[in-house]
């Protein structure tokens, strides 16, 4: 530990984002909890903790993305890792939540992606917090899976809603990416939460019109 990290050890201690214990960012105890919704009881196309058969949310409708992979649920410590990275400036959660998700990741589809790319921010979400989340945690995500970090997706801007009627609002709010440049045939995506996947499968659908052949997700937290 250099000087000047020490010094940052002595007056603020790196604690536990999910129970403030001093040593880790996420300790031992904290990940295994998060990992208690093991991916052997996930559902292998969006994530959500139901048993390992495709889930009722995924009959009822299809996702661009093949498969998705979430390092845990939505709820304590992830959920408090999630904000306290995105929003109250633990800029180092970034790393450590992007390891743990790329070594999950490893696991289940070694060598899988030919690419790991990211969910970009808004413009706004960009200067109000001053870096780029998604990046973050892509970053860790392509050193696990040994592929290069690219970045395939721009923010479309949305046109004004109230102009449009209920189904041109949906496109809309879908059509919310952009491609840069040509993907190769196996992306990985990588965002903090999937929820409803309507942003990660409008993302898959961009990354797929551009020209990949396959796209998965990964992700920290998933919620439903
Ligand atoms: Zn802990
Ligand atoms: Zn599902």
């Amino acid at each position: 530990m250099g000087l000047l990290a020490g010094l940052a050890e002595l007056i603020a201690p790196t604690r536990c984002a999910g129970c403030d214990l001093p040593g880790a960012l996420i300790c031992d105890d904290c990940h295994h909890h998060a990992a208690r919704f093991a991916r052997a009881q996930s559902c292998p196309r969006c994530g959500a903790p139901f048993g390992a058969f495709v889930c009722t949310e995924c009959w009822e409708r299809s996702f661009a993305f093949e498969a998705a992979i979430a390092l845990g649920e939505l709820a304590p410590p992830l959920s408090r890792a999630v904000v306290l990275h995105k929003d109250a400036g633990e800029r180092r959660l970034g790393e450590t939540l992007g390891r743990l998700l790329g070594e999950e990741v490893a696991d289940c589809w070694p060598h899988w992606a030919d690419a790991v790319t990211w969910i970009p921010p808004t413009h706004t979400a960009l200067v109000r917090r001053g870096f780029d989340h998604g990046l973050a945690l892509a970053s860790p995500v392509g050193t696990a899976l040994c592929a290069p970090v690219m970045p395939l997706l721009t923010r479309a801007v949305a046109k004004d809603q109230r102009a449009l009627g209920r189904d041109a609002r949906a496109a809309n709010a879908a059509g919310t990416f952009g491609s840069l440049g040509a993907p190769p045939a196996r992306v990985l995506v990588v965002d903090d939460v999937l929820t409803t996947g309507a942003t990660l499968d409008a993302a898959a659908a961009t990354l797929l019109d551009a020209g990949a052949e396959v796209v998965r997700v990964a992700v920290v937290a998933r919620s439903w």
